[in-house]
């Protein structure tokens, strides 16, 4: 009786301790392992939080602050290093928009996974021979938000296995908004009078591509660099030429060249806002392009 029970126990043991080792070979078959995502910035955290949703065991950071707009040329900080070296998977936009990629991110974490969610994105040719790069602002459009959203799925499903249908959930509702979204553009681009506009620096040229407008013009063709007094003349002379009914500028845009430009034109200012700054918010990217179709429309929709 004795030896049959203590034979009973052994076996017990050894089945539990079956059943750890396959817990730790297979951790997504018990509890998903923690994730921690980084993103880049404002944009790239939008898209992020709502595939994550409240997926268990991830956390979402945004690294660049909210404030900060295009990170064009910037740099990382120790602050950024060490983010970077506690995360598992880098959401980013890539095409250049973040040149930190590559060798400063590498150096902060060789295990990190990057992730350039824009490459999903069919790509906008910057005109001109001597800068024939892509445009990097692939986000600035529902139609190609939409790619990058779908990229994101991907990476956190590879990623974390165990929250997939979760990860898949979340990205079929906010793609399903941005769907609406995108269509309430097309809808309202059908009826514009006018398709040329002039913006700022080169944030919308996906949203021209997919909605049908031109951009005939940019105040900034180098981003932080003031155009010179015969830029800013032939400038002007466009936007009269060319029907160009308001100057469309950022929210951060450094407001005297623009009015300058604006006023000797005989147009208005107007903001058209490409969600690198603002309210972290998980529909902000929504509500802030549901402002600029506003604007949009208001301006171009006029005989
Ligand atoms: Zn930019």
């Amino acid at each position: 009786m004795q030896g049959e029970g203590a034979g009973a126990v052994r076996r017990h043991r050894l089945a539990v301790a079956a059943l750890c080792l396959l817990a730790l070979a297979f951790p997504s078959l018990s509890v998903a392992a923690p994730l921690r995502v980084l993103a880049s910035f404002l944009p790239m955290y939008l898209f992020t939080v709502n595939v994550v949703g409240d997926a268990p065991g991830v956390t979402v950071d945004l690294m660049l602050p909210a404030s900060l707009g295009c990170p064009h040329d910037y740099a990382l900080t120790p602050g950024d290093m060490r983010r970077i070296a506690s995360a598992d998977l880098f959401i980013a936009n890539g095409l250049g928009m973040e040149e930190f990629l590559g060798t400063p991110v590498r150096k902060a974490n060789p295990g990190i996974r990057v992730v350039e969610t824009a490459a999903a994105v069919p790509p906008v040719r910057e005109g001109g021979a001597d800068h024939g790069g892509v445009n990097p602002h692939a986000w600035v459009s529902p139609k190609s938000a939409i790619l990058q959203v779908r990229a994101i799925e991907r990476a956190l499903s590879e990623s974390s296995p165990a929250n997939a249908p979760r990860f898949r959930a979340n990205a079929d509702a906010y793609a399903s908004r941005l769907a609406a979204l995108s269509a309430e553009y097309e809808n309202a681009a059908g009826g514009f009078r006018r398709r040329n506009i002039v913006t700022f620096h080169n944030v919308f040229g996906y949203l021209a591509r997919d909605y049908g407008l031109r951009v005939v013009g940019e105040v900034e063709t180098v981003p932080g660099q003031e155009p010179s007094a015969g830029e800013i003349r032939k400038l002007v002379r466009l936007i009269r030429e060319k029907g160009v009914p308001a100057l469309f500028v950022g929210p951060d845009s450094p407001p005297r060249i623009a009015e300058m430009v604006a006023r000797e034109a005989g147009v208005p200012v107007r903001v058209l806002d490409p969600v690198a700054t603002g309210s972290t918010a998980p529909a902000a990217y929504e509500e802030a392009m549901r402002r600029n179709l506003a604007t949009l429309a208001e301006a171009l929709s006029r005989p």
